[in-house]
């Protein structure tokens, strides 16, 4: 078993618009987390995105490049908005650029209703979206969105490629995920090997790796467009990890948050490695990750105080998790968003932003989130 670090040091990008407002919040409830276990992680807080370019007329410097690969973690809010709509280079710019810094491979997106406010967000019907929970990684360095792009006026070709360690490395991310329940979840390794030469290269690697170094989870193939479909039909049948490569992901991981409806609510987290691996291993034992809602940074809610807190503290609890092994208090992180999610269904007041339909402000529900994290460490 691994054992929790002890805190560690981060780099704080709050970005722009919504992401400065949760972005405090959420480190509101990493301040009882230290109160309460005595661990203390380092804060840099740096720019990227519009903010970076009104200073320093770049959306990300060298500087801030460079501490990236030097910290445990990132904790990243959101970049850009309509006021920087022609600037060169864009403010979206500096997270890609910091993503290929920090080589962080895996994009996970958990999909998981654990509150009855989520299922009853969700355009799903309830016996069809209660109880789903699983983590979809997306390949994201790899794949047909890179390499030798030729366009002309009438022929445009895209090169999807993909060689062995690069699938070798994000199959051990799922291995390591699903051993980290007990017994292990199963895997769903996702792609299109009826007619990509490139899935099939996939599919066998994926299947290598798992019979070399986890054999005791069990491993599934699954075709992408087929996936599309059970994911509206009969999502339950796929709760554990699902890893896909880049293009299936970015479409599976968007139709996955649709299923919850709730831009404000989801996470999400990107390895440099599989837990438990050295590949990645930061200062501390975890691995290097970046963390950041699913969400953008809300141009026409920012500064009311009306952004949802939640997908920004939910990605707090994931950094805690990956990057300093410490799932007890991202569990009780979780568990304190889920039980404010629900105040109102258990018969106490309604706390719950305007896009979950309701009036409560982003101090608000950050205050209960606090409260009931405090009262759970
Ligand atoms: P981007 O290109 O950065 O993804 P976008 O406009 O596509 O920007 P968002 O910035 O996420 O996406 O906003 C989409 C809608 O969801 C907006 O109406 C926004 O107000 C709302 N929204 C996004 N995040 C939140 C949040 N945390 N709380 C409340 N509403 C939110
Ligand atoms: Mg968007």
């Amino acid at each position: 078993q691994v054992t929790p670090a002890k805190g560690g040091k981060i780099l704080v990008l709050p970005g722009d618009h919504i992401g400065p407002e949760v972005v405090t919040e959420a480190l509101k409830v990493l301040d009882i987390v230290e109160q309460a276990t005595g661990a203390k992680f380092e804060r840099d807080f740096d720019l990227c995105g519009g903010c970076a370019l009104d200073k320093h007329k770049d959306s990300v410097t060298e500087e801030v490049l460079k501490k990236s690969e030097q910290v445990d973690a990132v904790f990243f809010g959101s970049a850009g908005g309509p006021e920087w709509g022609t600037a060169q280079p864009n403010p979206e710019s500096g997270l890609l650029r910091i993503r290929k810094r920090m080589q962080i491979f895996a994009n996970l997106r958990p999909c998981k209703f654990a509150s009855k406010t989520m299922v009853e967000r969700s355009p799903i019907k309830r016996e069809v979206i209660e109880g789903v929970d699983f983590m979809l990684i997306r390949e994201n360095c790899g794949g047909a969105y890179y390499g030798n792009k030729i366009e002309e006026a009438d022929y445009a070709c895209d090169p999807w490629e993909y060689s062995r360690p690069e699938i070798e490395r994000v199959a051990r991310v799922a291995g390591a995920l699903a051993l980290q329940d007990d017994p292990p979840v199963p895997v769903w390794s996702v792609d299109k090997a009826n007619v990509l030469a490139n899935s099939r290269v996939w599919r066998r690697i994926v299947t290598e790796i798992f019979e070399k170094e986890f054999p005791h989870v069990k491993l599934q193939h699954q075709l992408a467009d087929s996936l599309a479909m059970l994911f509206i039909t009969k999502p339950t049948a796929f709760n554990g990890v699902i890893v896909t490569d880049n293009t299936f992901g970015d479409i599976l991981s968007d139709e996955s948050g649709g299923l919850t409806g709730s831009l404000g609510l989801l996470p999400s987290a990107s390895l440099a490695g599989a837990p438990g691996t050295d590949l990645g291993r930061n200062s501390v034992g975890g691995v290097v990750g970046l963390y950041e809602p699913v969400h953008g940074s809300a141009p026409d809610i920012s500064g009311e105080g009306l952004a949802n807190p939640v997908a920004q503290v939910l990605s707090l609890a994931m950094m805690l998790r990956y990057s300093f092994n410490m799932h007890n208090e991202a569990d009780s992180i979780e568990e304190a968003v889920a039980k404010v999610l629900d105040s109102k269904a258990d018969g106490g007041l309604e706390i719950r932003t305007g896009d979950l339909g309701g009036r409560a402000t982003t101090k608000d529900m950050s205050e209960a989130i606090q409260a009931e994290v405090k009262r759970l460490l």
